[in-house]
């Protein structure tokens, strides 16, 4: 079997800085680690391999030093890493991002069984990535998947949404975004990371991929959506000081939670 895992490097912290004239994250000021939902979709492409034999590809779209991620991804047991970077891929919104890596998944020529996506990123966190590649590639896809299970031509899945359980068999090829309680991501192994410290990352650039619709759809140029404005969000503590009889300030504090729906009103009031 094979398994393409689409892996993203986010911002480490939740301090990151915020270009003001752009409204971009300023990623280069952050320390970067591997989307933690991305772990938990390479560790189901894991479980599958533990279970019969399989090779796992993990790509990511980014800057050079998004190969660290591919790299941890490796001594977790991944068999190959792949890079796509290019300046032309800089810029990308959700839809540009969703070209650019289902172009290079084409460009691969690997004959997947199943691709693999985080169920959200915790930086952009959209969730819109892995159906829209999807769509682009013209496969079926289910998301938030808590259980797999691989046959001959298909995969059975389990997948919460909301909560309502959906159980389903869907044909090979396809793809699946992982939800983040499949299950716990294994550590990386120490002696696979002296391994695999050194293993060559392939890189894809834009002058390999073959589409020819490619240059309309990728970087900023590829991206339709504009930040208008990107900020954190004030938090505000408010204090009150309840005074009187018990009673008043239970009714008092009570009125207020019901104002701030923090608890529900009676249907009659
Ligand atoms: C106008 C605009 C400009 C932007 N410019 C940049 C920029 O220059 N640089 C930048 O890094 N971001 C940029 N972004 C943010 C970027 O578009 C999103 O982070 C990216 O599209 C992924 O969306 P998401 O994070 O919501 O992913 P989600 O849809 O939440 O991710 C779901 C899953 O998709 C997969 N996935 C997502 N992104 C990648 C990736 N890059 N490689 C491999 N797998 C992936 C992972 O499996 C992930 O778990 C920009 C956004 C906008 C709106």
């Amino acid at each position: 079997m094979k398994i393409i895992v689409c892996i993203k490097q986010v911002p480490a912290t939740q301090n990151v800085q915020i270009d003001p004239k752009t409204g971009s994250l300023m990623r280069w000021a952050a320390t970067t680690k591997m989307n933690p939902f991305d772990l938990v979709a390479l560790e189901a492409a894991l479980q599958l391999k533990d279970k019969s034999s399989a090779e796992i590809t993990v790509i990511t779209m980014g800057p050079n030093a998004a190969k660290a991620v591919l790299t941890e991804a490796l001594s977790m047991g991944a068999d190959k890493g792949i890079l796509i970077s290019d300046k032309a891929f800089a810029g990308a919104d959700v839809l540009a991002t969703s070209h650019t890596l289902s172009y290079a998944i084409e460009a691969l020529k690997i004959d997947y069984d199943l691709l693999l996506c985080g169920q959200q990123t915790t930086d952009g966190d959209t969730a819109q990535v892995g159906p829209s590649i999807a769509a682009l590639l013209n496969i079926p896809h289910i998301s938030y998947v808590r259980k797999l299970i691989s046959n001959p031509n298909t995969f059975t899945v389990e997948s919460i949404i909301n909560d309502d359980r959906l159980i389903a068999e869907i044909k090979k090829p396809c793809l699946l975004t992982i939800d983040k309680d499949f299950a716990q991501a294994r550590y990386p192994s120490y002696w696979k990371l002296i391994e695999t410290i050194n293993t060559p990352i392939q890189i894809i650039t834009l002058a390999d991929l073959k589409n020819p619709d490619t240059i309309n759809h990728i970087g900023q140029a590829g991206s339709p959506t504009s930040v208008l404005k990107i900020y954190p969000p004030v938090h505000e503590v408010i204090s009150k000081k309840l005074s009187g009889k018990s009673k008043d300030i239970v009714n008092e504090l009570v009125d207020y939670l019901k104002d701030e729906h923090l608890i529900e009103r009676n249907s009659h009031e």
